[in-house]
């Protein structure tokens, strides 16, 4: 049986999908375009757009002509309408990014501290908003990531080792903030960011690459989470049996061979110069780097073996790896057991920002879903 659809959801219907046409095509519109794209009435595309310029939601943005001689008006989106906050709380330093409806960044703090359960985050983030000016009454809402397994159901952050706790309830974290707050795994939040930026593919593996190896698989702009919430553990697929002793206890772990540590702890260096000392052609470096990319290649394959869709890479290996990313392909390709021209990776583009920016996004999406 069809759900009868009452006058006012209609409305609010319409109301949505004249926004999301503005927001998705990037494009400025006449009444008319809107009319026509979406079949809608003239009268009903006016009585909306009337609503969404009383949000302040869209703006008049020129003028073009039209057949018959007379100048339409145009109207575009107002991106900085609403702005969202994400915070990326880890070890040793907390992030913090406020970005507009497009998730583009407006205003990024990082402070370094170390974590504390006791540690107040809201102060954090009010001197964050006075700092930059940042008007609260635009606040979708405040997304806040963890390296740890949280389970939104229960309310309970059930495991983070790297913070060293265990079963805390979330509002321990959110409590107070006076904002509507959303607590989520930190790999999740990053990949929901790189898918954000994609413009073909909504579906994508993150491969997160930093001290730590990781990632998410987005699936329809969606995280696929598994049954435990431990999916996309990459970092611990094992690529050597009986290889390099992993932090997790097991051997021959991705992780193992493609952390940055391998290219910076191990050798008592910084990345920075590690990538200076590549490009000066030290030959020293240009094995271990070589070396480095076979093992990543064998990572990469298995997941384009599992999953059949784009590898995003992010973290902090983003901005040098994009240098050498023919290399990779190449040797991905010669893993491929299809054939297949090695086109699927792709470098994130919010490098070590993504956590941060996917919380954000977490806001964003829901006002779309809600407008
Ligand atoms: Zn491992």
């Amino acid at each position: 049986m069809h759900k009868k659809i009452s006058t006012a959801e209609l409305r609010k219907k319409n109301k949505n999908i004249i926004y999301r046409l503005f927001y998705e095509s990037f494009a400025d519109k006449t009444k008319q375009d809107i009319s026509l794209e979406l079949n809608l009435s003239l009268p009903t595309v006016t009585q909306n757009l009337n609503e969404l310029f009383q949000d302040n939601l869209i703006e008049y943005s020129g003028f073009i002509d039209s057949s018959g001689g007379r100048r339409a008006r145009t109207m575009k989106i107002v991106s900085d309408a609403k702005i969202a906050i994400g915070m990326e709380i880890s070890l040793n330093h907390i992030r913090i990014v406020a970005t507009d409806l497009y998730g583009n960044e407006i205003a990024y703090q990082r402070i370094n501290k170390h974590f504390d359960i006791n540690n107040d985050i809201n102060v954090c983030l009010e001197n964050f908003l006075d700092e930059f000016s940042l008007d609260r009454n635009k606040l979708l809402g405040v997304g806040i990531t963890l390296p740890a397994i949280i389970n939104n159901k229960t309310g309970m952050i059930e495991n983070a080792p790297v913070l060293g706790i265990k079963n805390l309830p979330i509002s321990q974290i959110t409590s107070n903030i006076k904002y509507p707050s959303y607590v989520l795994n930190d790999a999740n939040a990053g990949g929901y960011a790189e898918c954000f930026f994609q413009k073909q593919n909504k579906s994508i593996a993150y491969l997160f690459i930093g001290k730590g190896v990781g990632g998410a698989i987005i699936i329809n702009s969606k995280a696929y989470e598994g049954q435990n919430l431990r999916s996309a553990e990459f970092g611990h697929m094992c690529i050597k049996p009986n290889g390099n002793k992993c932090a997790c206890g097991k051997n021959g772990c991705l992780e193992a061979y493609c952390s940055t540590a391998r290219l910076c702890d191990d050798l008592n260096i910084t990345i920075d110069e590690f990538f200076h000392e590549l490009s000066k052609g030290n030959a020293q470096y240009n094995k271990i780097f070589d070396e480095y990319l076979d093992n990543l290649a064998l990572g990469i394959n298995t997941i384009r073996m599992v999953l059949d869709c784009d590898i995003v890479i992010g973290g902090s290996i983003t901005a040098e790896i994009a240098e050498h990313l023919d290399k990779l392909n190449e040797k991905v390709q010669n893993l491929n057991p299809f054939g297949e021209k090695c086109d699927y990776i792709r470098i994130g583009s919010c490098g070590t920002k993504a956590n941060c920016i996917g919380s954000a996004l977490h806001f964003v999406n829901t006002f779309l879903n809600n407008i």
